[in-house]
């Protein structure tokens, strides 16, 4: 196995991957200078890496605190303020209960509240997902989601703590105004702070001359393979092909399937790779150039 991943390179940052001027491959330029050049591209740089801040009305002008979950540590900071918390995710329930110690704490959401119970039967669920099968199989997003975003792993507090009121759930807000914020029945309630707890997207800026990101900046692809850019694929992605797919147990699986299709497609092209450098991988999961 070893001796397969020949010119592991360590140390350098990819800043940008263009085509080589031929077509015929791909050419990654580093911040230190150097220049890789590879037929194949796969990016492996996590898909946790970019805090999403999302357009919310009103916010750039916002008077008071505005921070990313990415941002927060402690509550403390917070005590005896009004916050408003945006999202309805793992993150945003947890800091709101965290922070409803010391804070008067709200959670604004598109959607109610959904949790899923963090232990069945005296298991973890993700024991019990991978047992099912539900982990790896991508028909079941809508199971798991409701197509309501990854539910809240609840270890046994975090549904009565919220239905007690402290902190209390909403319908997301209309707009921020000043130092208010305008709820959708029209109440306004001067606020300290907003707490975007918003989630991530993926950290690809270093694709975005090849066309290969959609207009949110997210990579434009069919279960890890770019459906822009032919010989570029993805590992490590959120719901790249299942629950599984961005956590440590389902990226084995991708990996296979992407590098089985770069490298059909390649061979079926007649692609001439240089002999040990079919592939590039950039990024934590496997970076190192493979065949
Ligand atoms: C709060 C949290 C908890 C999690 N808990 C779990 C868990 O319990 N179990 C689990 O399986 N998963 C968990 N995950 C998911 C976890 O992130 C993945 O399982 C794992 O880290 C993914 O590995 P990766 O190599 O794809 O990405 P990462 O670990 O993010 O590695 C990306 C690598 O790419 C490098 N990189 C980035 N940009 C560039 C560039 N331009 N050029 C060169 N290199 C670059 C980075 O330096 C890094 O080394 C969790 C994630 C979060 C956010």
């Amino acid at each position: 196995m070893c001796a397969r991943f020949r010119d592991i390179r360590t140390g350098h940052r990819v800043e940008r991957i263009t085509c080589t001027e031929d077509g015929a491959g791909f050419q990654a330029a580093t911040a230190d200078g150097g220049v890789f050049t590879a037929p194949l591209v796969i990016a492996a740089t996590g898909a946790f890496s970019r805090p999403y801040r999302p357009a919310v009305p009103g916010l750039d002008s916002f008077a008071g605190t505005v921070l990313h979950t990415s941002d927060y540590r402690r509550p403390e900071p917070f005590t005896g303020r009004r916050v408003v918390i945006v999202g309805g995710g793992n993150s945003a329930v947890q800091i709101a209960i965290e922070l409803a110690a010391v804070a008067d704490v709200t959670l604004a959401t598109r959607h109610p509240l959904r949790f899923m119970p963090q232990r069945i039967a005296g298991r973890d669920i993700h024991l019990w997902l991978q047992r099912t099968g539900l982990d790896t199989a991508g028909w079941a997003r809508p199971l798991l989601t409701g197509g309501q975003g990854t539910p809240v792993m609840d270890t046994g507090t975090y549904r009565d703590t919220v239905a007690s009121g402290n902190p209390d759930r909403r319908p997301m807000f209309d707009r921020l105004d000043g130092d208010q914020v305008i709820w959708s029945d029209a109440t306004r309630e001067p606020i300290d702070a907003v707490l975007l707890a918003t989630g991530y997207r993926p950290g690809v800026d270093y694709l975005a001359g090849l066309g290969a990101l959609d207009e949110h900046g997210t990579p434009s692809h069919r279960a890890g393979v770019s459906t822009t850019v032919p010989g570029l694929g993805y590992v490590g992605l959120e719901w790249q092909r299942s629950f599984a797919s961005a956590t440590l147990r389902g990226v084995g699986a991708d990996a296979r399937h992407v590098l089985t299709r770069l490298l059909k497609r390649s061979r079926r092209n007649g692609a001439a790779a240089p002999a040990g450098d079919p592939a590039s991988v950039h990024g934590g999961s496997g970076a190192g150039e493979v065949r």
